[in-house]
């Protein structure tokens, strides 16, 4: 396989998954951690290696280092591998999901960002989604005729906070996750529930129109459910861990344990929280959204020119999600073309400033 996004937190995972399933690492791509890309070099021997900065590039271990976005897409045009595993972080990631189903490869995609930008243009049959509420959907299906497909939450860094302070909290505080470790975008886009937003996107596009909620479960053991029409409800059970749906992802055999199970007696009591609007002002629009998934482009530019913002300390928390409905607002277009996606991006970056 090729790894795009070998030194973050899933691209870690991945290689944890691969190197217990023997699978062969054709190609590592990373950005600037080149201690940790030397480590994985070592251990996995790739015939190739990719890395963000030119300058980075005489502090690879490796004969075959090349730099920068392009060579990451020749990467993939030129490999024999037949699946590409995108970890990589945001909107970055959509071009190497492009290229990589153009060459009709298969993409085990945890990059959220290429669905959420792009969903109207990408085959999402060629696409196993590597993020666990739509692993615990697709793992709850059934043929028989369900009304409601639901994802949980754990709420972020923010679940708990007195709502009157968040607009003072800082990069650091947004990072103190309760149930996952992540890397630093997605453990942001959990605080402010715009990663739930995604999600939900994501799922739309990946299973089709249809009922699509979330609500909070606190501990992160409940990744999804499934109501049937006939009143009964399906849970997916799994410890907080992505190495599971990664190992289905890489379609290695799954006749062995991955995880330990979830023991109920050990959690004792599960909590179920609404998604409210006060804490996570991103939720209003998410009906909306719903029903014009092409509309995610916008959203993920603004969310994505809006953090830069507050990491710069610019704006504030709250502003964040202002920022991403003012954009909603301001642009109701939709693209037609994948060009159309790219050129929306950039206006609405320019427009957030
Ligand atoms: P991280 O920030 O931990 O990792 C991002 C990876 O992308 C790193 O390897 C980073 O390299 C690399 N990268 C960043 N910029 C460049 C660049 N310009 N060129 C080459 N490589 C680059 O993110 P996560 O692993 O947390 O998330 C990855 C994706 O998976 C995101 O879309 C996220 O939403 C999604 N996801 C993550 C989950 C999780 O549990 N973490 C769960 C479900 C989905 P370096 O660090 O070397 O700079």
């Amino acid at each position: 396989m090729i790894l795009l996004g070998s030194t973050g937190s899933i691209g870690v995972n991945t290689l944890e998954v691969a190197k217990k399933f023997s699978i062969v690492v054709e190609a590592l791509v990373a950005g600037n951690n080149i201690e940790l890309l030397n480590k994985q070099i070592k251990e996995h021997n790739p015939k190739v290696v990719v890395i963000a900065d030119k300058a980075d590039v005489s502090k690879v271990n490796h004969s075959s280092v090349f730099y920068g976005q392009d060579a990451i897409l020749k990467v993939i045009e030129d490999s024999s591998s037949e699946l590409v595993v995108n970890a990589l972080v945001g909107f970055l990631g959509l071009h190497p999901t492009l290229t990589a189903l153009s060459c009709n490869k298969r993409v085990a995609l945890a990059n959220k960002e290429s669905l959420v930008a792009c969903g109207s243009f990408i085959d999402t049959l060629k696409i196993q989604p590597i993020d666990s509420e739509h692993f615990g959907l697709w793992y709850l299906m059934q043929e028989r005729p369900f009304e409601r497909m639901i994802i949980t939450a754990s709420g972020g860094a923010f679940r708990d906070w007195d709502i009157k302070k968040l607009r003072n909290a800082t990069l650091a505080d947004t990072q103190k996750h309760p149930n996952w470790s992540m890397g630093q975008k997605i453990t942001i886009d959990s605080a402010t529930m715009v990663n739930k937003i995604f999600e939900l996107l994501e799922a739309r596009w990946l299973f089709g129109e249809g009922k699509y909620d979330a609500i909070i479960e606190t501990k992160s053991l409940i990744h999804a459910l499934i109501d049937f029409k006939d009143g009964s409800t399906t849970a997916h059970f799994a410890n907080a861990s992505m190495q599971l749906p990664i190992a289905f992802a890489l379609n290695a055999k799954m006749d062995e344990n991955i995880l330990p199970h979830v023991d109920l007696l050990k959690v004792g009591s599960l909590e179920f929280r609404e998604i409210r609007t006060d804490r996570y002002p991103i939720w209003q629009i998410k009906d909306e959204l719903l029903k014009n998934p092409a509309r995610g482009t916008v959203i993920n530019a603004a969310n994505e020119a809006a953090i830069k913002k507050f990491i710069a300390r610019e704006i504030g928390f709250m502003d964040i999600a202002k920022n991403i409905i003012k954009a909603y607002e301001k642009f109701d277009t939709m693209p037609k073309s994948v060009d159309d996606v790219f050129a929306i991006d950039r206006e609405v970056r320019r427009y957030i400033g």
